[in-house]
Parts: structure tokens; sequence; C-alpha cells
């Protein structure tokens, strides 16, 4: 499958990628969180 480094958590800076089309993250505005620190953003 494939696996593209899509960008960094604007938190953690931990690279972000995108599995087939599968987006590791969430982009919220102009910003990309991975889940962990979008988990706590929530909270
Ligand atoms: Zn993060």
């Amino acid at each position: 499958m494939e696996k593209e480094i899509v960008s960094e958590c604007a938190n953690c800076g931990k690279v972000v990628y995108c599995h087939g089309g599968f987006l590791e993250g969430v982009q919220e505005g102009k910003e990309l969180f991975c889940f962990a620190c979008y988990e706590m953003k929530k909270s």
C-alpha cells in the first residue's frame, strides 16, 4: 500500500503519512495534527 509523507504535526513535529488515501492525522484549518495531539486538543 502506498504511504506518502503529507506533512508534519503542527504540535509535536511527528511526520504524518497518508496510507492509500487514508490520512493518519487531522487537518484543522491550515494546520495538520497527528491523532495523539488532536485527541489532546479536543479535551
Ligand atoms: Zn502530534
